[in-house]
């Protein structure tokens, strides 16, 4: 089979990691996951194995549940899951099948370990001390070697050479591999079908680019609680207390030993705020509330209700349970243990908790500074009257509020005409006092000269077509130490590559830890249709259903300027690339609009 033929269903990049066994393919990318990771990719592996492999335990229910017959085997928690099925075939595993498997909507490449004799683009690895020969001279897939002794190598190899110790060469590499991958062009539909431009990058390549490029800020301040909201910690919050402080009741009620005695005397009573001096004996009981510490002596609170007290004795219905209706100390979060860690953003939440252990002045990084502005000879400022054949100016003011809603201080350059001289000035300016500077309009094609000649001067600029809908051109740049995005001009596109690039970008740069997008799975009400190979994003409008399960239905027309359908929809329906169409009654993915208006 071809590698167009294999690999002609992915809608990511596949890369082999060849070689003969014992060169450490393994213990390689045991070191390349984490350094992918960190540079903000998502990765699956396929591996090959031996035939009766296990990947759970006898004794394990999912284990003997297989064996007892279930043909598939799916496990799932909160957290992961795990399908196991038989298919037995002759000889290898058939790795189009296997790659048909992963969900490519939620990774940037897959790797694949084994597959050595398949036609599919690799990168070899050699170890001297192996004493094996090297592959590339026989597999023009081949695309680079990592080695441990160049000298080994033919003088006329022109692969790019790598050490295989070198990990950081090797994810640039891996980097460089999934900058330049096109997808196999779809097999033609048929005359109408008008086939997908190659040289476009995916939503994923695009964010992993720009995230490439962010360093987070180092800057921290300390802040009043109240202060910090919508801030990113800097350091961790390690609790000074147990909380809560002291074992106390769960309960109004008796504090008694358990199983001690029929009958109890009460020898006292306890508030919440206020301790019981003094150790409860033997048949003795302490009327207690809701959040007194236990006294000594006892380990169990009976409840009210439960309890008939007369001439200072009580006596109670039903058995005691040791401890029951007792809160102990520490229970909710010890002293020490970490209650929230850096890179955590402030929310309600995390403003109470942090109250609870009494650290009043959290630690966090500033704010990222971010200059806006728009660009277009027809846009009007709102507060001017609307000049002739001209419309007023919405993106600065979309693109403010969502800066406003991410804890951003933003500088407002208004709008610039379309002249370089006037880019220029505005851009250095910018530049100097900013940490990101973002611009709308003037990046379609034949339309962005001033913008690119004025980057050009004063830093670099790439400029990108996106696979997606709304929002196909996007510049990312750089001008001095700030990042340059250039929006597209049409206003629901401005919002949705705001969403998708700037947004992940200034998360990371704010210091918040390991951001993704939220995707929740919603049942389409009505058909809706993409092209494949390019991502959809419609505006949706996401309610529960009268099954209990979350539907989805769009706000009607979905053309790039329809601006109130941003107002509508609550979220956005995300048509991955390797879908065309959905059927009511199909389920999609939706990202909802709640942490950004
Ligand atoms: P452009 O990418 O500059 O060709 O702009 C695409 C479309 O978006 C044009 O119809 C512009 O008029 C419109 N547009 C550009 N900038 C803005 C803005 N700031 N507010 C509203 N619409 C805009
Ligand atoms: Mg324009």
């Amino acid at each position: 089979m071809s590698a167009d033929t294999l690999l002609s269903d992915c809608r990511v990049p596949v890369l082999g990691i060849c070689a003969y066994s014992g060169t450490g393919k393994t213990t390689l990318l045991l070191k390349l996951l984490p350094e992918l990771n960190r540079r903000g990719l998502k990765v699956a592996v396929v591996k090959h194995a031996h035939h009766n492999f296990e990947v759970d335990k006898p004794g394990k229910d999912s284990f003997e549940l297989r064996k007892a017959g279930a043909d598939q085997m799916l496990i799932g928690s909160s957290n992961r899951r795990a399908l196991m099925m038989e298919r037995p075939v002759e000889g290898d595993p058939d790795l189009k099948e296997l790659l048909a498997m992963i969900d490519q909507s939620r990774v940037d490449l897959i790797l694949v370990e084994g597959f050595k004799k398949l036609a599919l683009p690799k990168l070899e690895l050699h170890r001297a001390e192996v004493g094996k020969p090297f592959v590339f001279t026989h597999d023009p897939l081949i695309q680079a070697i990592a080695c441990d002794d160049a000298t080994q190598l033919p003088a006329d190899c022109t692969l790019p050479q790598l050490s295989i110790n070198d990990v950081d060469a090797i994810a640039d590499f891996v980097q460089g591999f999934i900058a330049s991958w096109t997808p196999v062009a779809p097999a033609p539909l048929g005359p109408s079908c008008d086939s997908v431009e190659r040289k476009q990058l995916s939503v994923n390549q695009g964010v992993a680019r720009i995230l490439d490029k962010v360093s987070p800020l180092r800057d921290t301040e300390s802040l009043s609680l109240t202060g910090a909201r919508g801030r990113v910690l800097a350091s961790d919050a390690i609790s000074p207390i147990n909380v809560p402080q002291h074992t106390n009741s769960a309960m109004d009620g008796y504090a008694v030993a358990h199983g001690d005695a029929d009958e109890y005397t009460v020898v006292g009573e306890v508030f919440a705020g206020h301790a019981f001096d003094g150790v409860v004996g033997a048949g003795e009981a302490v009327k207690i509330m809701t959040g007194a510490p236990l006294p000594a002596g006892v380990d169990s609170v009976v409840m009210r209700e439960l309890a008939q007290e007369q001439d200072g004795k009580v006596r109670f219905d039903g058995a005691i349970e040791p401890g029951q209706n007792v809160r102990q100390a520490g229970e909710d979060i010890q002293v020490g243990a970490t209650a929230l860690t850096a890179g955590a953003r402030i929310g309600a939440a995390e403003m109470g908790l942090l109250a609870s252990l009494g650290l009043a002045q959290p630690t966090v990084y500033r704010r990222p500074k971010v200059a806006i502005f728009s660009t277009g000879d027809e846009v009007c400022a709102p507060e001017q009257p609307l000049k002739p054949n001209c419309i007023f100016d919405a993106n600065r003011f979309s693109l403010y509020g969502m800066l406003a809603q991410l804890g951003c201080d933003v500088i407002d350059l208004g709008i610039i005409e379309d002249s370089e001289a006037a880019m220029i000035a505005a851009l250095s300016d910018a530049a100097e006092q900013a940490d990101v500077v973002i611009s709308s309009g003037g990046v379609s094609v034949g339309d962005a000269d001033f913008i690119k000649d004025a980057l050009a001067k004063l830093g670099t600029i790439d400029f990108w077509k996106i696979a997606m809908r709304p929002g196909r051109p996007l510049a990312f740049g750089s001008i001095g130490n700030a990042l340059f995005f250039g929006l597209p001009g049409n206003p629901v596109a401005v919002m949705v590559s705001f969403m998708q690039f700037v947004q992940p970008a200034l998360r990371k740069l704010a210091g918040e830890a390991n951001w993704q997008p939220q995707l929740i799975r919603a049942i389409a009400t009505e058909p809706m249709r993409s092209r494949s190979g390019r991502t959809e994003f419609s505006r949706g409008v996401a309610s529960l259903g009268a099954g209990g399960q979350l539907e989805v239905r769009t706000t009607g027309s979905q053309g790039s300027g329809i601006l109130s359908s941003m107002v509508q929809a609550n979220c956005l329906i995300v048509l991955e690339e390797a879908v065309d169409q959905v059927r009511p009654g199909e389920p999609v993915w939706v990202q909802p609009f709640a942490d950004l208006m």
